[in-house]
């Protein structure tokens, strides 16, 4: 693994501030002409990026064209049509007592912000966020995953081939480079990974009231109603489970239903897996594999082999899991004590919504929680007696698809959100300006002492 020096960390920030002092990144053509690069570096490295991440953990390439690369050029698309709307001053006319101020919020850039990647669609959660962070008119320090070093060396040469190298940064390395670049001169930290480093960069940035977005994971549950439609809703959780090998923050990670639902679905997505990948998913090209041999161990351990119906199959060599079910789950099984983030899918059997909704608020709050049912109304009090990032009802991780809904978590799963001007947002600061004109002064000099109460009606 190629990795930045520590000692050139110092002179990165130093490069990066005097930059962002000149002013280049508020112009706004600078910013617009930036993202068409990143558009350009997503389209024509495509190929590139996909065969990077092919190598790091025999990821089809499929998968890194749509869910990364294709996202990341959407996110650019919208950002560039919006741009000009989401930097504008925005005009407030307010009650009459404050009619006589000129008044507007002035969206300003926060500085240099650090964005922390995850190795699991390395590509997405760095340059996704990077897009409204260039959008807010900041200066970028990216720090990709070392876990997907092939992935993370080609972002770096690409990023410095495609945008402006006095901006916008790549620091390869792992936690050790965390820790000294917390201590740099950044002003915001974008962070994408588990919740437990998670808390680390929060107590990190607090030293120095640094404003953080934590995007984490979590146990995501799908509540399957006995009406719902099981074909189509064994699909898309046979989709959601196995695409990445389940290493997807948003992918379903256990099932809620009743006994005569999991005896009709389990089938429906043995059957569709079938379909996916054969009957031996380990020779298909379109079946990823588990990021490295320490995460194979850990989910293989999760992998309860007395309540296997279906897969269950593994080679460490390989780091290979086959898309498995397992029946009969208690919360008490070790598969459910924390996030599984491989392609196992346990089921927990209940007796109806209301003894799904316990369980879910009985644990931490989601990134996603899924509902499947051909019945809006229970769709929706399960929405409404639950919390969790996002919901999609009758689809999975689908509710990450539209630039123009805010993404991220909820207490252990995520602090802020992102994508489209909700990216803005979070790279920016909502500066109020408030001009008072000289003729007020009359009105306004009621205010000074010695104090009259009676004029204020105290
Ligand atoms: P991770 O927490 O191990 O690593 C994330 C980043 O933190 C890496 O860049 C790593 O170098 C850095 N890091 C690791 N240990 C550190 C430490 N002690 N100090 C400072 N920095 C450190 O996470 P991961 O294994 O790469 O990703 C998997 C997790 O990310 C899962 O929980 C998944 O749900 C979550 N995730 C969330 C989203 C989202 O959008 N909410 C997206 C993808 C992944």
């Amino acid at each position: 693994m190629i990795e930045t020096r520590l000692d050139d960390v110092e002179n990165i920030f130093k490069d990066l501030r005097e930059s962002f002092n000149s002013g280049t990144t508020k112009s706004l053509s600078w910013r617009k002409k930036q993202i068409e690069q990143l558009y350009k570096m997503c389209d024509e490295q495509k190929h590139v990026f996909a065969s990077a991440l092919n190598d790091d953990f025999h990821r089809p390439s499929f998968e890194t064209l749509v869910f990364d690369c294709g996202s990341i050029r959407n996110e650019c698309t919208h950002a560039l049509n919006e741009i000009d709307e989401w930097v504008r001053d925005k005009k407030i006319s307010d009650a009459f007592a404050f009619a006589m101020l000129d008044k507007y919020i002035h969206p300003e850039p926060l500085g240099i912000a650090l964005i922390i990647g995850s190795w699991n669609y390395p590509y997405l959660v760095t340059l996704s966020p990077l897009v409204g962070a260039i959008a807010a008119g900041n200066c970028v320090i990216l720090k990709p995953s070392e876990l997907a070093p092939k992935s993370a060396a080609i972002m770096a040469a690409m990023v410095e081939r495609y945008l402006d190298p006095s901006c916008v940064r790549v620091v390869l390395g792992g936690a050790d480079h965390v820790q000294v670049l917390l201590k740099g001169d950044i002003n915001k930290v974008f962070y994408t990974g588990s919740t437990a480093v998670g808390k680390i960069i929060m107590k990190a940035a607090a030293e120095k009231m640094i404003p953080v977005t934590l995007e984490c994971g979590g146990k995501n549950p799908v509540y399957i109603a006995d009406d719902a439609n099981m074909e189509i809703c064994a699909k898309r959780i046979a989709w959601g489970k196995a695409i990445n090998c389940g290493q997807t923050c948003l992918a379903p990670d256990y099932i809620l239903c009743s006994k005569t639902t999991e005896n009709r679905i389990v089938p429906e997505i043995i059957k569709a897996w079938r379909q996916f990948y054969t009957d031996t998913p380990f020779n298909s090209e379109s079946y990823c594999h588990i990021i490295n041999n320490r995460h194979f161990e850990r989910v293989k351990k999760l992998i309860n082999q007395n309540k296997v119906v279906h897969g269950g199959e593994t080679d460490s060599e390989n780091n290979y899991i086959a898309p498995t079910i397992m029946t009969d789950v208690t919360e008490n099984d070790d598969i459910m004590r924390e996030e599984i983030f491989g392609p196992i899918l346990p089921f927990i059997t209940v007796n109806n919504e209301e003894e799904a909704i316990k369980f879910m608020n009985n644990r931490d709050k989601s990134l996603a929680l899924y509902v499947f049912s051909s019945t809006k109304s229970l769709a929706q009090r399960i929405i409404n007696s639950t919390s969790a990032g996002s919901t999609c009802v009758n689809d999975v991780i689908f509710q990450i698809a539209p630039p123009s809904l805010p993404f991220g978590g909820v207490g252990a799963s995520g602090l802020g959100s992102y994508h489209g001007k909700y990216s803005f947002d979070t790279f920016s600061h909502q500066r109020t300006v408030v001009y008072a004109p000289n003729w007020t002064e009359p009105i306004l000099s009621k205010r000074n002492p010695p104090y009259n109460p009676t004029i204020t009606g105290l």
